[in-house]
């Protein structure tokens, strides 16, 4: 090899080197993957607990999460005490034009459900869904079926994500992580698109109601957010219940039941009694859409003293008012029947419905919703049944919206998600972060 062929092979070389490298630049993960990864992670929370996060297990993912945004880059990654995870992508545009782009949030919470085991998920992609019910195969009276999930048929052909029927599949709202760190990449690996500064919350225990808590919405400092939330593709929402929880507590007299005659004041029948009064068509199993519903869930009972939780949940504050009437008159009754019974009734908020305060920054929910046009996806916009962290956070001063995830059936060993849903929610969070830099630059 003469001189000058060494110099060309060496420049080859230092070349191909170098390609390897830049290909190799950032990591590259794909939407599934990450999802495939963080459900494999136990992050139940569990209700009641006076500390956040209230399951220690949430760090689990949080580390993860933390890990893998500062191997993006996004060197100011953190959680904190309370399990909160927080990051900034800094801006890549032009000190003049990122001054006039608000900074905005993007959210979702690592937590799942309490009501269904979150532990050794075994997810399971049903490639090319050929339609048809799904079955899951480790307990096969589980079945997903057409009847009760009509958009299947809209999803064949797609890659359908469920768990294997023993256990929750944690689509919600770990599809919400694997999309937002999903955006985090492609931002990182094209400049060519041009974002504002963007924070990072994953966030424990809004399965609980209490994600927003621990929240700190100064520090995190955008001025809007999106909580990445939502069920199928296409779902936004700026609306949620406005929720109180009862604790109803009936107290009766024990006593040895073989000399109890006289003595004795069992609290099982005025609490069976209670529980008879509550208005059927104001249930959950009777209602849908806009009608709200008075729910007891949990409860226990004995002779000395029954306690139930009840939730009150409406879309306006005046039906809420209504139900706790309710509730004080089912009182009134059971004391009517049982006049020896103590009945204490103590309801709390819980959170309360965000349009009230979204509607003074429409543009929000709006960006929204071009951002689905954008990314090809049918807007389908309605209210959350239910709270997000969303709620709490807007009146906290940090206004935001709740996103999709493609996924449904949450809380349950039904949950499923497919494939496209994501990728669609990835595109969907892309577009929406180009909107705030057109609309103010
Ligand atoms: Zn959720």
């Amino acid at each position: 090899m003469n001189l000058t062929r060494r110099y060309i092979v060496f420049l080859a070389l230092l070349f191909s080197v170098y390609y390897s490298f830049a290909q190799s630049a950032g990591p590259k993960k794909t939407v599934v993957e990450r999802f495939l990864k963080y459900v494999k992670i136990d992050t139940q929370s569990k209700d009641d607990m006076d500390s956040i996060p209230s399951t220690r297990k949430q760090f689990d993912l949080a580390k993860v999460l933390v890990e893998e945004l500062k191997e993006l880059g996004l060197g100011d990654a953190r959680v904190d005490d309370h399990c909160y995870v927080y990051a900034t992508l800094a801006t890549n545009l032009p000190a003049s034009v990122a001054a006039k782009v608000p900074v905005i949030g993007l959210i979702s919470h690592m937590d799942t459900s309490p009501e269904v085991s979150g532990a050794n998920v075994n997810a399971i992609i049903h490639y090319s869904y050929a339609g048809g019910d799904i079955r899951l195969p480790n307990d096969t009276t589980q079945v997903i079926t057409v009847a009760k999930n009509p958009r299947l048929k809209d999803n064949i052909g797609s890659d359908i994500i469920t768990a294997d029927g023993t256990s929750l599949l944690g689509a919600d709202d770990k599809a919400g992580c694997s999309e937002i760190m999903t955006v985090l990449q492609t931002l990182i690996n094209d400049p060519s698109i041009k974002h504002g500064t963007i924070k990072i919350a994953f966030t424990p225990d809004e399965e609980v109601g209490t994600g927003a808590h621990g929240f700190e919405v100064k520090g995190f400092g955008a001025q809007y957010a999106y909580t990445i939330d939502g069920g199928q593709t296409g779902e936004i929402s700026n609306e949620t219940w406005n929720a109180d929880e009862a604790k109803i507590t009936l107290k009766g007299k024990n006593t040895h039941p073989g000399t109890a005659k006289g003595i004795m004041n069992n609290s099982l029948y005025p609490m069976a009694y209670f529980l008879s009064l509550f208005p059927p068509n104001m249930k959950p199993e009777t209602t849908e859409k806009r009608v709200g519903f008075l729910h007891p869930y949990s409860g226990t009972v004995e002779v000395e003293e029954s306690k139930l939780k009840v939730l009150l949940r409406d879309f306006d504050i005046q039906g809420l008012e209504k139900q706790r009437k309710i509730l004080s008159d089912m009182k009134a009754k059971t004391l009517k029947k049982f006049p020896k019974a103590v009945i204490d009734i103590d309801i709390k908020e819980t959170y309360r419905n965000m349009k009230l305060e979204l509607d003074k920054v429409p543009f929000v929910t709006d960006y929204a919703i071009e951002a689905c046009k954008r990314a090809g996806v049918k807007v389908d916009f309605k209210p959350v049944r239910g709270g997000t962290d969303g709620s709490q956070l807007t009146y906290n001063g940090l206004p935001c919206p709740n996103i999709f995830t493609g996924g449904e059936n949450f809380h349950g060993k039904l949950e499923w998600i497919p494939v496209q849903g994501m990728e669609k929610g990835v595109k969907t969070i892309l577009s929406l972060i180009q909107i705030w830099v057109e609309k103010n630059s």
